[in-house]
């Protein structure tokens, strides 16, 4: 009865609608069938392939592997061309008489497990669906003003989540609520043969859910602390925010060794990909603690507020990231803060993370020729940029150099307020207002200080543009130091540091000798300037041996803890292609680490910025 009423508008709007179904019954052999009815006027016309995607600040729509596409209008194929300099337009002539194509085509999820949503995206055990790879547009209007109701089949037996509206169910297939292009293509599907959803927790009329698809039944075995955990970031986010901009929330929380490694910020869901056992071994839940709070925060910083820049009408303009140091760098701060206000990591853990981070921005030479900003507008390359010489490069650092950032400006707004203020403030002013459902306010960088401003007066944007726009040889420490604590090294091993060793299965020697080697003893990065290059090492070297015996991770430890009161000459025998070199790496020194120290002769700020702000 009621879904009688409700077929009544969409039947009035039908000839506006675009409508698209995804075979998935393939999805185990990596293939995705697309079938596309959509209006059209006799003459020229273009379809578009989403090229730019939200979220993965670049041109990363893989159009490469979209195959098998026939367009047909009446039950006769149309000869289209595509655009020799744009690869992802297609050029057609719409015959007379046509109102309407039929576009087919098969998306091809290939088994390599890098990249974002155009990574490895299928096991024989589940699957996630990017819409970007299953749509065509035409060009003219905005993707919100674009309407498309879609319909999926999945595999029998699967289960599956998704924050995309559903009309109705039956069997296997999946039809949904008529959206518009930007809402879809907002809206991955995840799902799988071994599927829990589990409620997170209800605020008003909207309900969280945590959708886990793994390549075990075992893995999905999340503990009951576990879902506490991600229950008290509904609660601590709803007091950070203040407002919700969401209907209903939901994360894709995918668990394979054989889908790409990543997590992709949507408006009212996140999907989210980690190993297979990342729920049952405590090394990857740590290494993972702020995954889901980062795509979380980014519904309020990056969906539903966004630098203008990146807030693209379409899926072919392209985007300008150099405001990510916000988008991403305020999220990767409020993303560490959550993972300790949560439980999901201890106090002590998080500051480990602190102190790594800090140090291994403070071991990059790439600092003298690249502003932070440089990272951001040029990020669209840095993603896929390789590990060797990251350090003299510059990476992605807008992620960590911008939770130092936004913590020096959280702790110099309880400074100057002598407490009464902090940034929570700011997020609640800047981030809140009516909620309920997705909206899009954009922002630019004068937005960004007069809204501190009005939390707290400061030359906010002198305090960015030393921080962001200028050669810093240093990272920003202001937040470590000020808030009552300061980066040391010493001996021993962070618990931390042996999580991301284990997670990233190499050695760390970055604050001794200046390398960090692969288990089996490839070079992944050598330091410029540092004890190990100066001895010839370059990355991809590969060390055989270390004083003449076999190389292992620990043996080449044990060689630098050595040197801890003796200068010393440690021996590698490196092999670079198909030559064998022994390079004498000089070094006193010992092992060394970072840590953040307690200075007592300040106000311990930092902890009080762990604290929950829900009090229990
Ligand atoms: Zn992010």
């Amino acid at each position: 009865m009621f879904a009688l009423l409700a077929l009544a508008p969409m039947v009035l709007a039908q000839e506006n609608i675009t409508r698209v179904t995804l075979d998935a019954t393939d999805a185990p052999a990596r293939l995705f069938h697309v079938r596309i009815t959509m209006p059209a006027k006799p003459g020229p016309m273009t379809l578009l392939y989403p090229q730019w995607i939200p979220g993965e600040h670049g041109p990363t729509g893989p159009v490469v592997d979209m195959v098998a596409f026939t367009v047909s209008a009446g039950g006769k194929r149309i000869a289209w061309a595509r655009d020799s300099v744009n690869m992802f337009a297609y050029h057609i002539t719409v015959p007379e008489g046509a109102t309407s194509l039929e576009i087919a085509f098969d998306q091809i999820s290939p088994p390599e497990t890098s990249g974002f949503s155009s990574g490895a995206s299928t096991t024989s055990e589940l699957a996630v669906i990017a819409w970007n790879q299953a749509v065509l547009y035409p060009p003219g209007l905005p993707a919100n003003q674009l309407e498309y109701q879609a319909t999926l089949r999945i595999p029998d037996g699967w289960k599956f989540g998704t924050a995309l509206p559903i009309a109705r169910e039956s069997g296997n297939t999946v039809e949904f609520k008529p959206a518009p292009l930007n809402t879809l293509i907002d809206s991955p599907v995840s799902m799988g043969k071994h599927y829990r959803t589990i409620e997170l927790g209800r605020e008003g009329s909207i309900e969280h859910y945590l959708h886990i698809a793994a390549d075990s039944e075992r893995a999905t075995e999340i503990s009951a602390d576990q879902i506490q955990h991600y229950k008290n970031l509904i609660a601590e986010t709803g007091a950070l925010f203040g407002s919700r901009h969401y209907r209903d929330y939901h994360f894709l929380y995918t668990l394979s060794d054989h889908v790409a490694s990543f997590g992709l910020e949507h408006h009212e869901s996140s999907d989210d990909r980690v190993r297979e056992r990342t729920l049952l071994e405590d090394s990857a839940e740590r290494y993972n603690a702020d995954l889901l709070p980062h795509e979380f925060v980014h519904s309020w910083n990056g969906k539903y507020r966004r630098p203008a820049g990146l807030a693209t009408p379409d899926y072919s303009e392209p985007m300008k990231g150099n405001l990510l140091w916000v988008y991403e760098g305020l999220t990767q701060y409020l993303g560490e803060m959550l993972t300790a206000r949560t439980g999901l990591l201890t106090p002590r853990d998080l500051r480990a993370k602190l102190a790594m981070v800090a140090a291994e921005l403070d071991r990059e030479p790439g600092r003298l020729w690249r502003p932070l900003e440089d990272t951001a507008v040029a990020a669209q390359l840095l993603y896929d940029a390789r590990d060797d010489y990251a350090n003299l490069r510059r990476g992605v650092d807008y992620y960590d150099e911008g939770t130092l950032l936004w913590l020096d400006v959280d702790v110099t707004i309880r400074q100057l307020s002598n407490g009464k203020k902090s940034l929570n403030d700011f997020c609640k002013m800047f981030y809140g207002g009516a909620g309920g459902a997705p909206e899009l306010k954009t922002y630019t960088f004068e937005d960004i200080v007069a809204a501190l401003n009005a939390v707290q007066p400061h030359d906010w944007a002198a305090f960015f543009r030393a921080r962001v726009d200028a050669i810093e040889p240093h990272p920003p420490m202001g937040g470590i130091e000020n808030g009552g604590w300061k980066l040391v090294y010493n001996s021993t091993k962070p618990d931390m540091l042996r999580v991301e060793e284990d997670e990233k299965r190499h050695y760390d020697f970055r604050y001794s000798i200046g390398l960090i080697v692969k288990d089996e003893g490839v070079v992944e990065d050598v330091i410029v300037g540092s004890a190990a290059q100066k001895a010839g090492i370059a990355p991809d070297d590969k060390v055989v041996a270390v004083n003449n015996r076999a190389f292992s991770g620990t043996l080449l430890r044990e060689a630098i803890e050595r040197t801890a009161n003796a200068a010393a000459t440690i021996e590698l025998l490196t092999k670079r292609g198909e030559f064998y070199i022994v390079r004498k790496v000089e070094y006193e020194g010992g092992e060394k680490y970072p840590h953040l120290e307690r200075d007592e002769s300040k106000t311990d700020v930092l902890s009080k910025i762990m604290e929950p702000l829900v009090k229990k």
